[in-house]
């Protein structure tokens, strides 16, 4: 892969990092964008909806988006660029990324043309955030478990039931939901997709607090909801097949970032930080950690390169695809627990003080990063899919 940006390439960056220098408030920087991706109040909430249309108005959402849809038609490149100087500006994670990353593709891709007028326009513009109603308390993993049932009732449906871990949902206007309409086939063949407006009655959203006091997801109950048959994506029963296009647009969204800043300011860090009297940089062992670290996050970048050099000659995804989603996550909690190791106890510090100037960055590294390897397919579901299909061992 040719490691250099093409001049268009460049300029492209040196446009948007001007952009964001003259125009992000300082105010909305984030220290770790990879960290509270859902605003922990509702002021924060509204000022972040108020930036993503600043951002929108000047072009700069929807990056995957074909133009006619209001996005930018970007190319692979630009959209990694595009992400890298979000990253480095501090810009929060946009409010309405489940839409703009998520169902927003989806319905472009198979929602009817009057699902894709009435929903798709309000996505980029952050008049409708929207959230993921998917996972259930006794279906994760195992997605085609799901229990929510959706009756038919004419020109509605009756939804009842519970969904778990939806991020976002207290900020959310609408949520793609997961439902069974039909408990006698097969679980994978009795699913729907629906969309659902979170005002409508017998919907409940009660917050799950992280042990930060983060405000990331939350429970949300069905009862008795009614769901208009036109807010039905893709035929009845046939929703596995729909989900399983949104969830290959969270994957895309998806892989690590930011590890080498993190390990650049855990050598920072290792230099100022002072055990037994000397600075922890001077252990030969704090070294070895950090190198270990820093060439693992190394090598993950260029698998990740690798990963998208092979997408940009239109080949088949290899099996970079598949492993970078397992070990950037893990190597984000090696980063957390080498920060743990350093800095003891001093690491549950969540204000900053002499001797943790930049707390609770750390504190909150370690109490997130484990997030990474559950969300979107856990650690565990990686390697089965590492074994089966691009190993291609046996099931037992
Ligand atoms: C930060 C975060 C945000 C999330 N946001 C959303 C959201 O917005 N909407 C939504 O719908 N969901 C969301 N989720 C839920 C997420 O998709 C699930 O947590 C995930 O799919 C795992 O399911 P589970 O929690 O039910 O765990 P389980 O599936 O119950 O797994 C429990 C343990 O068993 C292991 N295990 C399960 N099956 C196997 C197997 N076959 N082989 C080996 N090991 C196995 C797992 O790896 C895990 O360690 C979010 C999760 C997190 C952490």
């Amino acid at each position: 892969m040719d490691f250099q940006n093409t001049p268009e390439q460049e300029a492209f960056r040196q446009e948007l990092r001007g952009w964001l220098a003259a125009n992000l408030p300082r105010e909305l920087c984030v220290d770790d964008p990879t960290d509270e991706r859902v605003a922990p109040d509702r002021p924060t909430f509204e000022k972040r909806v108020a930036w993503q249309r600043v951002m929108c108005k000047a072009g700069w959402v929807g990056m995957s988006w074909p133009r006619e849809y209001g996005g930018r038609g970007a190319t692979l490149m630009e959209q990694l660029i595009y992400d890298e100087e979000c990253f480095r500006a501090r810009a929060p994670v946009l409010p309405g990324y489940s839409g703009i990353g998520m169902i927003g593709p989806t319905l472009i891709e198979v929602g009817t043309p009057a699902q894709k007028a009435r929903f798709v326009p309000r996505i980029l513009t952050a008049e409708d955030i929207w959230c993921q109603g998917f996972s259930e308390p006794g279906a994760g993993s195992d997605l085609a478990g799901l229990q929510t049932r959706a009756v038919d009732k004419g020109d509605h449906f009756l939804v009842n039931g519970q969904k778990v871990w939806t991020s976002g949902a207290q900020f959310a206007a609408w949520i793609y939901l997961l439902v069974r309409t039909d408990p006698a086939a097969p679980k994978h063949k009795g699913i729907s997709y629906l969309l659902v407006d979170m005002k409508t009655p017998g919907i409940t959203v009660r917050p799950l607090v992280l042990m930060n006091g983060h405000r990331h997801f939350n429970e949300v109950f069905f009862v008795d909801v009614a769901v208009p048959k036109a807010n039905l994506v893709g035929a009845v029963n046939q929703g596995w097949g729909v989900a399983m296009t949104t969830l290959m647009y969270e994957r895309k969204a998806g892989g690590g970032r930011g590890h080498d800043e993190q390990i650049r300011r855990l050598g920072a860090l290792a230099r100022e930080l002072s055990v037994d009297g000397a600075p922890a940089w001077g252990s030969p062992l704090v070294r070895q950690r950090w190198a270990q670290l820093a060439i693992e996050a190394a090598a993950f970048k260029y698998t990740r390169y690798r990963n998208i050099t092979r997408q940009l000659r239109g080949e088949p995804p290899g099996p970079e695809g598949s492993i970078l989603k397992l070990f950037g996550s893990e190597l984000g909690v090696r980063i957390a627990d080498f920060a743990g190791e350093l800095l003891g106890p001093r690491v549950l510090v969540n204000q900053p003080t002499a001797e943790v100037p930049d707390a609770p960055r750390w504190y909150n590294r370690v109490v997130s990063a484990r997030q990474y390897t559950i969300a979107g397919g856990t650690s565990e579901i990686q390697r089965n899919i590492i074994g089966e299909r691009v190993l291609g061992l046996p099931k037992d």
